[in-house]
């Protein structure tokens, strides 16, 4: 029996009823039924789960939806003839707008030759908002950039669309494994990635045939390579090459595609990581993480097990043991050895917001194909604590570090002369707060995340709605609306950061977990209006590395809890900013955060709470007091999330 056609078939299938391929990066449960590779033990995988269509599911009022708005007035702001403009020049033909600038046409930038990655971020994130909300003006807009890049192409006659000044030259001389500046693969990724994304979301025809013929050129321009030159070439980093190309094979069957999609996947990545060899420090963090979604990618359409071993791997030491509070990692973009945390810990140029954007796309993924609480619990941590908080609530504009600097400030992208790789993420991250709430197996619905929404199920004819007032409240309530009674399990996840969890249904007592980082599940036949209420714990707590025991961070719940530090010496607006890597310059007048004195396993219970929710008052060194808010509300002021701590004797 054809593996491949049996997978492209149900995929295909599955494709056309849900739409939502581009936030998938998941196995289908007839994908992991026929792999027949030895990889899965004891045949067929029950617990493979499917993620939700993200039109069927509705947010309620809350920050979430905010920020999703956010980003849909900033979406609407840009005009597409601008994102196009060097692709225009590029076919020979007139651009109908002037260029966006920062790193779409800036000298300063003009190395990393990052040019039109912005158009492939805004064609993910107008497909993503256009399924979230069904507002045309998000697929006339994609439809009209489709048409454009079609017309380019055949103007060009080249299945290749790109917007570097240097146009095909730049990737002809990368084929030819000359050296090269700025990173073409990472590039060109993003742009058939969006193109993916609005085929599938926004079931734009014209945005499916430009990215077959650009898929084709890709397959025909990398296949004189040898495999020995192929890996050079991808000592460059190239984003998210495989997951993309495995995405095309499972869109049309197309082997070539998965053929090219393997050759993507860098070897020298993938064997330590395969054998449980964590070599990362030193490495540039967010050029790992899109090879890391390819290689599960890979192991879903091939089942050679070496890719899933890589990426369970890496996502086990980078989530547990190189994660700061917040979710986040890295300094300067880069890995470092976490014997030197203290050396990192407070620097302005840690996390990079990307990496948590593309550590939470890894971390989907490998949740369906292993639906343990491990998972979602650091999706939830990441999702509040890295991409929530990246957003500035009243502009829209997005973070690039989110480090922890004692009395630094978050900095955000200027709307039109940064373009940042984290700008492109920001668009993308905002619109996709449905997805990853809710996911279901066969005859399962899994609530991974406490947030105000309603799911519609529509294999069980089923609607379940949960209202909370979540974090301000450590309960969450579900109620079921249904045509007939549906026999099936709720899976409501047991936080790491809960001692218990109670559940009640219809007021009674169902269930009673004492297993944080678990799941409960509630297994029955539902009745229409059955309301279920799940009850948890939350309680200050204090986070420290292993290396750095003294230098701690405060929790509540799955919140980091940050300083607010106030705005003495900081000019309204001087946190939008042109240019990331000037950050540690911005904002840099002398400031000296309060000290914390105290053994640190004493100081969770030694901070109030009050007076308003998710509010605590700490007491600093000096005896003054220090207001501690949530992470994700810092804006525009002075924080501190990590507190070097002064033992109490000394
Ligand atoms: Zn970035």
């Amino acid at each position: 029996m054809g593996f491949k056609r049996q997978i492209s078939s149900s995929r295909r299938s599955f494709l056309a009823s849900a739409g939502t391929l581009a936030l998938m990066s998941g196995s289908s449960p007839v994908m992991a039924a026929s792999a027949s590779a030895g990889s899965w033990q004891g045949g067929t995988r029950q617990a493979n789960l499917q993620p939700f269509d993200l039109a069927d599911v509705a947010l309620g009022e809350g920050p979430f939806l905010h920020a999703q708005r956010m980003t849909e007035a900033y979406l609407m702001s840009l005009e597409p003839d601008r994102l196009l403009h060097n692709f225009r020049v590029n076919a020979g033909l007139e651009p109908k707008a002037p260029v966006y600038g920062g790193w779409e046409s800036e000298e300063t930038w003009a190395d990393i030759h990052c040019h039109g990655h912005t158009l492939g971020h805004y064609l993910s994130a107008c497909s993503l908002a256009y399924r979230s909300t069904g507002n045309a003006e998000f697929r006339r807009r994609i439809d009209y950039i489709a048409g454009e890049l079609a017309a380019c192409q055949n103007a060009s006659n080249s299945g290749l669309v790109c917007a570097f000044p240097s146009g095909a030259a730049l990737v002809a001389a990368h084929l030819r494994g000359e050296p090269i500046t700025g990173v073409p693969w990472y590039t060109l990724h993003k742009v058939l990635a969006g193109l993916r994304d609005a085929a599938v979301l926004a079931d734009s025809a014209m945005s499916r045939s430009v990215l077959l013929r650009f898929a084709d050129w890709v397959v025909v321009a990398t296949r004189p390579l040898s495999d020995a030159e192929f890996e050079t070439m991808l000592e460059t980093e190239h984003g998210g090459m495989s997951e993309v190309l495995v995405d095309l094979f499972e869109m049309t069957g197309n082997a070539d595609y998965r053929t090219t999609a393997e050759r993507f996947a860098q070897k020298a990545i993938l064997r330590p990581l395969a054998e449980g060899r964590d070599n990362l420090d030193g490495l540039h963090a967010n050029t790992q993480i899109p090879k890391i979604i390819g290689y599960q990618r890979v192991w879903e359409v091939t089942g050679k097990p070496e890719y899933r071993d890589a990426a369970q791997f890496f996502w086990r030491t980078v989530a547990l043991t190189r994660a700061f509070a917040t979710g986040g990692h890295g300094d300067v973009e880069h890995f470092f050895p976490m014997a030197n945390f203290a050396d990192h810990v407070f620097s302005a140029k840690a996390s990079e917001t990307c990496c948590q954007h593309n550590m939470l796309k890894l971390t989907r993924a490998l949740f369906m194909e292993d639906p343990q609480a491990t998972y979602a619990d650091y999706y939830e941590r990441t999702l509040f604590n890295g991409i929530l908080a990246s957003q500035d609530p009243d502009s829209g504009m997005a973070t690039y570090f989110q480090g922890a600097r004692p009395g630094y400030m978050k900095l955000y992208h200027t709307p039109e002369d940064s373009f940042r790789c984290c700008t492109g993420t920001g668009m993308e991250n905002h619109v996709k707060y449905r997805d990853s709430i809710y996911f279901h197996g066969d005859d399962s619905l899994y609530v991974n995340l406490f947030v105000p929404s309603s799911v519609k199920w529509r294999a069980k004819d089923a609607v379940l709605t949960q209202v909370t007032r979540f974090p301000e409240e450590p309960r969450t309530t579900l109620h079921w609306t249904l045509d007939r009674p549906v026999d099936g399990a709720l899976n409501l996840r047991h936080p790491r950061w809960s001692d218990d969890a109670v559940v009640l249904v219809n007021g009674e007592e169902a269930a009673r977990s004492h297993a944080p980082g678990s799941y409960v599940e509630i297994r029955r036949m539902w009745q229409s209006g059955d309301t279920v209420e799940l009850q948890l714990k939350m309680e200050v707590a204090v986070e420290t590395a292993p290396a750095a025991p003294d230098i701690v961070a405060f929790t509540y719940g799955p919140l980091v809890l940050a300083g607010a530090l106030g705005r003495d010496g900081l000019a309204p607006g001087s946190d939008i900013v042109v240019n990331e890597r000037k950050f540690g310059e911005y904002n840099d007048t002398p400031f000296t955060p309060p000290r914390i004195i105290g053994e640190p396993d004493t100081l969770a219970a030694r901070m109030t709470a009050g007076p308003g929710p998710l509010e605590f008052t700490a007491t600093a060194a000096d005896g003054g007091t220090i207001k501690m808010i949530p992470y994700h509300r810092i804006a525009h002021q002075r924080y501190a999330t990590y507190w070097p701590v002064q033992h109490t004797a000394s």
